[in-house]
């Protein structure tokens, strides 16, 4: 099974996919943790995108979907979460012919609502386990106070994203709603969208995806 969760920064995408790979052994395809461990690498690819992705803005088609091109030619064991990818038209056409190149089909889109407000709350309060990556909020999931990540039990350094501040977020928040909102209307056309309220608690939003996928 092939799912896109689509949504802008801070719907959930990642903590939804997390729980998706845990559940039926898929893998999280997240282009925004393979640009960032491009970046931490020193690659030269990372030194190109450092930048755009500090000022919020989308790294190249051409770049991304490469990135996706690789991960699909390899292991695929349940099937791919794509989370934060595609991002744009162009990256919608590619993954559709990428899919149907190696005889796959894409199962659902999933759209996560949140609004606006919720998403800037959510984003200045996050960081994540720098050892599994699980999420936590200042205010709804703080940071266990022993310092010991309640997912993989390690105590590593909790990292906060470089790009998780209001001037990113605003930019960020506006390439969604430019080049990747229309994603919405284009699977709707395709028969292949549906939305869960991505304001939700976590194991709500989890069971409306559940029940989505069947
Ligand atoms: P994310 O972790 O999904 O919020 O992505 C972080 C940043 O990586 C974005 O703000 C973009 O700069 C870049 N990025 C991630 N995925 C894509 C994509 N599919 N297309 C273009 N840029 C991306």
């Amino acid at each position: 099974m092939n799912i896109i969760l689509l949504g802008p920064p801070g719907a959930g995408k990642g903590t939804q996919a997390r729980i998706l790979v845990d559940g039926r052994d898929m893998i999280q395809l997240s282009t925004g943790d393979m640009l960032r461990e491009a970046k931490d690498s020193g690659s030269e690819m990372g030194k190109v995108v450092a930048d755009v992705m500090a000022r919020g803005d989308l790294v190249t088609d051409e770049i991304v979907i490469g990135l996706i091109r690789e991960k699909l030619a390899g292991d695929k064991r349940g099937g791919f979460i794509f989370d934060g990818f595609p991002r744009t038209l162009k990256q919608a056409d590619a993954l559709a012919q990428l899919l149907e190149e190696t005889g796959e089909t894409l199962d659902a889109v999933i759209e996560m609502q949140v609004d606006d407000a919720a998403l800037v709350a959510r984003i200045t309060a996050r960081s994540t386990c720098g050892s599994c990556g699980e999420v936590y909020n200042d205010e709804t999931k703080p940071i266990p106070a022993d310092g010991v990540c309640t997912s993989c039990g390690t105590s590593a350094a909790f990292k906060r994203r470089a790009d998780d501040n209001a001037e990113s977020l605003k930019q960020r928040l506006m390439e969604y709603y430019k080049k990747t909102s229309p994603l919405i209307g284009y699977y709707y056309a395709k028969g292949q969208l549906s939305s869960v309220d991505g304001l939700a608690e976590i194991d709500d939003v989890r069971a409306e995806i559940a029940a989505i996928l069947g």
